[in-house]
């Protein structure tokens, strides 16, 4: 959430609840509930997404063919329409003053609930010529419900677009913003002192929120974005940089020596070579390890790359100076699977990993407890049970977080923020593009695995249509009976959630029908961790030879005889996404397949996709595709609260918020000073869990 700031008296205070704001009562704060405004603060805060300039719009009747326009008209007619290929289209015929214009969106029949007769769109996309003109809008805005009166639009004025619900549409929001706006505002208090601002040229915070939400112009609206986008950035800096400052500060790592009794063997143990990246990683690695300061790195790198052998390596350092080591991971499934991975590659020098898992029987837990506490157990996988308080170590020196993008920026600034802790190497096979890697991994230092081991099986990429849906399953069909394993990915799990998606449940009741030879098997997310750790350990082991799956595949499982992915409505995933669900496959010596079932042509997106396995480039392109908020959205990213920042386009920003950060924590380390006070609040306002970085002392 936004700062808080607690001023102000009388009849409204920031923190006041919104049903007691005029305009507002019981059953419209119920509503304001779901977009999660609940205070005074967060309806001021409640900013719009984009922007209408009146300026632009066109009236119907000048909609060209050919051309890119947005226009305003009341709904006169609408419904679906199925095409002869089996595709439900929705209509909606627009009228204005000028006339009238058919819009469709074809593939998009739920559309037919949320669009009603009498009701006001802006509609913005390209007209084509398909009987008459005709839109296909990318985007449209409901202004008005068919009982109310579309707000005039004249004047070139910029119009704010709130984000709406249900019985609350956009113009309502924005009549409330409007309303107390000015209240609002004068209750807020700018943090970021005059001369600073001033140096920055960014408009105070007073401005900046008159100007987004009550822009005279698109340009205005925009500075007011920018100052506030530095205000998320500068709180996002001084929480990493002191973390930063803290870990460097407590020196009480350990200064490993290099040995090499272990990672020697390690090294002739092993059927390959590392990889160049491999090595480079290892070197930064051991550089850490071997210097007294506590080591906090991330080693970055694609699925695939081989993290876990370095890790390893890491933690095998840390065994032969006589220290422990453990490995977490964020799901039991991937801890046993890291268990048997460390279990085969450390078999030639008779180490054995324990392993410490939730759903162990008491009496298990309690002999690895034992054994760890006693030191006979040097190395430890598990989940984050790990960490808990009953589990103590004899010596722990190192600890590996895998797929750390799954524990918050707060949970690893408190890891970092604790005193006597071990060295810290955190994995995460989610690539994020230089400009980004600094803006949230700013308290780490990075080492990356760019390429893949040699030999590895490669993935193809194809594109398909519905058409041809019937020879991509004949091919996965043919695959699995020979021996193979797929999984076939969508976005729903049920039906109901959008009428014209396919759904995981209603695909894996149709395959098991098509194929009573084979096993088909269903994960997703409402199912119970244990019965999906079940499905996953029973495809895992061959008894399964098609997983139907949302999402939840995503991450981290290993199966290298599975080696075909077939995904439907890739559209609407993320390339970021696609990519780490295609990292599911490929992980034997077989060449691999993804096949991609688009329901319209394939566009540059799809095609860019198929045409290369770069990590990195794919996660630049999505971050082009779809801007920070998105990439890293809460979900993915646990916890940061940047939401109008725009990389790379406000890479200044990010730059100087950075120096800026750097600068007061180089001055005043734990922002005690009484100029810093606000700064230090609001930035924990945002991250209250980093509060511990904070403390004097
Ligand atoms: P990541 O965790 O980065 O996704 P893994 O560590 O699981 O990748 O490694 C992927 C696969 O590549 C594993 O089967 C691993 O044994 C293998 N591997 C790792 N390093 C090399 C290498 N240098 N040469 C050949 N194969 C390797
Ligand atoms: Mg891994």
């Amino acid at each position: 959430m936004p700062p808080r700031t607690q001023r102000g008296s009388g009849a409204v205070r920031l923190d006041t609840p919104v049903k007691f704001l005029k305009g507002i009562g019981e059953r419209r704060a119920e509503l304001l509930d779901r977009l999660r405004i609940h205070t005074a603060q967060d309806l001021l805060w409640h900013l719009p997404h984009r922007y209408i300039d009146a300026s632009a719009v066109t009236p119907l009747v000048k909609a060209e063919i050919g051309q890119e326009v947005a226009c305003i008209g009341r709904v006169v007619a609408k419904g679906v329409v199925p095409t002869r290929r089996g595709l439900r289209i929705f209509h909606a015929v627009l009228r204005d003053d000028s006339g009238v214009l058919e819009c469709v969106w074809p593939g998009q029949a739920f559309l037919d609930r949320s669009i009603v007769v009498g009701q006001t769109l802006l509609v913005s996309g390209p007209v084509r010529f398909y009987h008459g003109r005709q839109m296909a809008p990318r985007e449209f805005v409901i202004l008005a419900d068919p009982d109310s009166e579309p707000e005039p639009l004249a004047g070139g004025k910029v119009l704010p677009v709130y984000p709406a619900t249900e019985g609350l549409s956009h113009k309502i929001i924005r009549g409330l913003v409007d309303r107390h706006l000015d209240t609002l505002i004068g209750l807020s208090e700018d943090v970021l002192p005059e001369p600073v601002r001033r140096s920055l040229e960014l408009p105070s915070l007073q401005d900046a929120l008159r100007a987004v939400h009550r822009p005279a112009s698109a340009l205005e609206a925009e500075l007011g974005r920018r100052r506030l986008a530095f205000d998320e950035l500068l709180d996002l800096q001084l929480m990493l940089i002191r973390a930063r400052a803290v870990a460097k500060r407590s020196r009480s790592g350990v200064a490993f020596t290099v040995r090499r009794d272990l990672t020697s063997k390690l090294r002739q143990a092993l059927p390959w070579q590392l990889t160049d990246d491999q090595q480079r990683a290892l070197r930064e690695i051991t550089a850490d390890m071997t210097a007294p300061e506590r080591m906090h790195r991330l080693l970055m790198g694609d699925v695939g790359t081989g993290k876990t052998v370095v890790a390893l390596f890491a933690m095998l350092l840390a065994v032969e100076n006589d220290f422990q080591a453990a490995l977490m991971a964020p799901t039991e499934l991937l801890a046993e699977q890291h268990a048997a991975t460390l279990e085969r590659l450390l078999a030639p020098l008779s180490l054995r990993p324990e392993l410490l898992l939730g759903r162990q029987s008491t009496g298990e837990k309690q002999a690895v407890r034992a054994r760890l506490a006693g030191g006979q157990a040097r190395l430890a996988v598990g989940t984050h049970a790990l960490m808990q308080e009953s589990v103590s170590f004899q010596r722990l020196g190192l600890v590996v977080i895998d797929e750390q993008q799954r524990f918050g920026v707060e949970q690893r600034a408190a890891l970092i923020g604790k005193g006597a802790a071990p060295d810290v190497l955190l994995l995460t096979a989610t690539p994020i593009p230089r400009s980004l890697a600094l803006t949230f991994y700013g308290d780490l230092d990075v080492s990356t695995l760019r390429h893949r081991p040699p030999g590895r099986g490669s993935v193809r990429t194809a594109v398909r249509t519905g058409g041809q849906r019937d020879r991509v399953l004949e091919f996965v069909r043919s695959e699995a009976a020979s021996g193979r394993q797929a999984y076939v990915v969508l976005p729903v799990i049920e039906e109901s959630e959008r009428a014209d998606v396919r759904a995981a449940t209603t695909m894996a009741q149709s395959l098991a029908a098509r194929w009573p030879e084979l096993q088909v098997g269903l994960v997703h997310g409402r199912l119970r961790a244990d019965e999906r750790d079940e499905v996953m350990r029973r495809f895992r082991a061959g008894d399964l030879q098609v997983l139907v799956a949302t999402t939840v595949i995503e991450v981290g499982i290993d199966v290298p005889n599975a080696t075909i992915m077939v995904i439907e409505h890739p559209e609407r995933f993320g390339l970021a996404q696609l990519h780490q669900l295609r990292g599911r496959i490929g992980r034997g010596e077989e060449e691999s397949f993804c096949i991609l079932m688009s329901e319209g042509p394939a566009g540059d997106r799809l095609r860019a996709f198929a045409a290369t396995q770069d990590g990195f480039k794919i996660a630049e392109l999505d971050l082009e595709e779809r801007g920070m908020g998105d990439l890293i959205g809460a979900r993915q990213s646990g916890g940061f609260d940047v939401r109008l920042a725009r990389l790379p386009d406000d890479a200044d920003l990010l730059g100087r918020a950075r120096q800026l950060a750097m600068d007061l924590i180089a001055a005043d380390p734990a922002l005690q000073r009484s100029e810093n006070q606000r700064l230090r609040e609001r930035a924990l306002a945002r991250y209250p869990r980093a509060v511990e970085l904070f403390r004097v002392g």
